[in-house]
C-alpha cells in the first residue's frame, strides 16, 4: 500500500535526524534548513528547497544519500525530486531587525584559547564544516582513509597547496576525527614555526630531552607548514629522526606545505625523500560552486543568512584564498549594522577591499601609522620602551594587525620590535581576548582595521 503524505509528515523529523547523523550538523544546518516534502504522487517524493543553488548542491552531493535515508523509512518511494521553495526565503531586510539584536561581529566564539592543551587541536576545525568540492576531495579522501587506518594507508600523508585553502583546516579536522574516533590514541598538531621555536628554546634550557619525549609519545604527529623548515638545519635533523622513531612504530604522520617537497628550498635530501614517502596530494584553490557553498556555511555558522546573489557576488571576485573570502564576509556582516540596504554596490566595494592588491599594499609602516593616528600618537611612540599601560595595549594592537593582515610571523613581528616571539605571541593573544570579552573593544579594532584598508 503507497504511504501517504501525511504519514510521511508525520516520520519527516526521524529523516531529518537521520540525515543530520549522517551529515554532521554544520553540514545540514547549511542545506537542510528548509527542507520539506510537498507532495508524494506515483511513488515520486517532491522536496522543496530554498533556492536553485541549495537544490544542485543537494542534488550533486546528497542527494545519493538523502535516498538511502528516506528509503529505510518510506520504502515506497522510487525517485526523489527536489524543487526550490514558491515563498522566498526570509529577505535580508526581515533579517536585520533580528541582526540587530544579536550581537554583531560576533568573532567566532571559539579561539586560540579553546585549543586543547593535549592536542593542541582547535575544535573548530571538523569534517563536517569543510566544505569537499573537486579542488579538495581528493585531499579530503585521503585524510579520511588516515582516519579509517591511521598509521596504515598513507604514511605519511603530505598535503600542499596556496596560502588559504584549507590545509590547516583539513590538517586539523583529522586530528580532531582521530580523537574523537579512537579515545586512546594520542594526537599532537604543531605548527612547524612552533616547532621550531620550542626546539630553540629546549636547546637554550637545556631541556632537549622533553622536547623529544613531547613529539615522541604520540600516535599522530601532524606537523603543518614544513616549509618553513627551509635553512634550518637543526630543526631538519630533529624532525628527521622523530619522524623516523615514529615511523618504525607505525605511527601516522601528516605534514603540511604551501609547495611539493620538490619544490622546498634549502632542505636535506633524506628529509625532503620521507616527506615524499607516503602519499603527496594538492589541495587547490576552490572552485565557485564550492566557494558559495563555504561562503553559506560560514554565514550559518554566524547565524546570518544572505540571498544567493551575496554569495555568488563575493565568490565571483575572490577567488584564490578562503581566508580572504571569509574576511570579505566578516566584514560584510560587520557592515550591515550601519547600512540601510544591502545593494551589490556596497557588497562591490568590500570586495575591494578585500582584494589581494589591496592585502599587498598593506605595509607594516601603514598599520602603525594607522594606528599611532587612530591614538592620536606619534610614530616613534609605539616603539619607545614605555611600560605604561596604554602603550602596552597600542603596541598589542599593531602587533594582532600584523599577524592579521599582513600574515606575518610572531619571529618577524618579534624583529620589528625587538622583541622575541614569545612576548610578541603573548601580546597578540592579549588583544585576541580582548576582543572577544568587550564588543566594544572589537569595533574599535575593526574600525582601525578599515581605515587600514580604506586608505590603500
Ligand atoms: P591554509 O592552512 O591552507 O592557509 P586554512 O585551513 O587556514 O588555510 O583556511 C583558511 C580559512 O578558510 C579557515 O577559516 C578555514 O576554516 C576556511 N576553509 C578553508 N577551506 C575550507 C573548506 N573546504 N570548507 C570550509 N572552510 C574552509
Ligand atoms: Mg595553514
Amino acid at each position: 500500500m503507497a504511504e501517504s503524505k501525511e504519514k510521511i509528515d508525520s516520520i519527516w523529523e526521524r529523516v531529518l535526524s537521520d540525515l543530520q547523523n549522517h551529515l554532521g550538523e554544520s553540514a545540514f544546518k547549511v542545506w537542510f534548513n528548509h527542507f520539506q516534502p510537498i507532495s508524494f504522487e506515483n511513488y515520486v517524493l517532491k522536496i522543496e528547497v530554498s533556492s536553485k543553488f541549495v537544490k544542485s548542491w543537494l542534488e550533486q552531493k546528497y542527494l545519493h544519500i538523502i535516498q538511502r535515508v528516506i528509503k529505510t523509512y518510506i520504502p515506497d518511494v522510487k525517485s526523489v525530486v527536489l524543487t526550490i521553495s514558491s515563498s522566498p526565503i526570509e529577505t535580508l531586510q526581515k533579517k536585520r531587525s533580528i541582526l540587530r539584536k544579536m550581537r554583531i561581529f560576533e568573532h567566532s566564539k571559539i579561539s586560540v584559547f579553546d585549543v586543547n592543551p593535549q592536542t593542541n587541536l582547535n575544535p573548530r576545525y571538523r569534517f563536517d564544516n569543510f566544505v569537499v568540492g573537486s579542488s579538495n576531495e581528493l585531499a579530503f579522501a585521503a585524510a579520511q582513509a588516515v582516519v579509517n587506518k591511521p598509521g596504515l594507508i598513507h604514511n605519511p600523508l603530505f598535503v600542499y597547496g596556496p596560502v588559504g585553502v584549507g590545509k590547516t583546516h583539513l590538517l586539523q579536522a583529522t586530528g580532531n576525527e582521530i580523537i574523537k574516533t579512537y579515545k586512546n590514541l594520542k594526537v599532537r598538531y604543531t605548527n612547524t614555526e612552533q616547532f621550531i621555536n620550542e626546539l630553540i628554546n629546549s636547546l637554550k634550557n637545556k631541556s632537549i630531552d622533553e622536547f623529544k619525549h613531547k613529539f615522541r609519545e604520540v600516535d599522530v604527529l601532524i606537523l603543518d607548514d614544513v616549509h618553513f623548515l627551509s635553512g634550518k638545519a637543526k630543526a631538519q635533523e630533529e624532525l628527521f629522526h622523530t619522524f623516523n622513531f615514529l615511523y618504525d612504530l607505525g605511527k601516522q604522520i601528516i605534514f603540511s606545505s604551501d609547495r611539493p617537497p620538490a619544490l622546498i628550498p634549502d632542505i636535506e635530501e633524506r628529509l625532503r625523500s620521507r616527506f615524499e614517502g607516503g602519499l603527496v596530494i594538492d589541495i587547490q584553490p576552490p572552485d565557485f560552486e564550492t566557494r558559495v557553498a563555504i561562503l553559506r556555511l560560514k554565514a550559518q555558522e554566524k547565524k546570518v543568512e544572505f540571498e544567493d546573489w551575496v554569495y555568488e557576488l563575493l565568490a565571483e571576485k575572490i577567488k584564490k584564498n578562503i581566508r580572504e573570502l571569509e574576511g570579505a564576509l566578516n566584514l560584510l556582516i560587520f557592515k550591515l549594522k550601519y547600512i540601510d540596504k544591502l545593494t551589490k554596490e556596497v557588497v562591490q566595494e568590500i570586495v575591494k577591499e578585500f582584494s589581494q592588491e589591496f592585502y599587498r599594499k598593506i605595509t607594516p609602516k601603514k598599520v602603525i601609522q594607522t594606528v599611532v593616528e587612530h591614538y592620536g600618537l606619534k610614530e616613534g611612540d609605539v616603539f619607545k620602551k614605555l611600560r605604561k599601560k596604554e602603550y602596552v595595549e597600542i603596541r598589542g594592537i599593531v602587533i594582532y594587525l600584523l599577524r592579521e593582515l599582513c600574515q606575518y610571523s610572531y619571529s618577524h613581528i618579534g624583529d620589528i620590535f625587538n622583541k622575541d616571539h614569545t612576548t610578541v605571541l603573548h601580546a597578540y593573544q592579549k588583544i585576541v581576548e580582548k576582543i572577544e570579552k568587550y564588543p566594544e573593544f572589537s569595533r574599535e579594532i575593526e574600525i582601525i582595521r578599515s581605515k587600514i584598508l580604506q586608505n590603500l
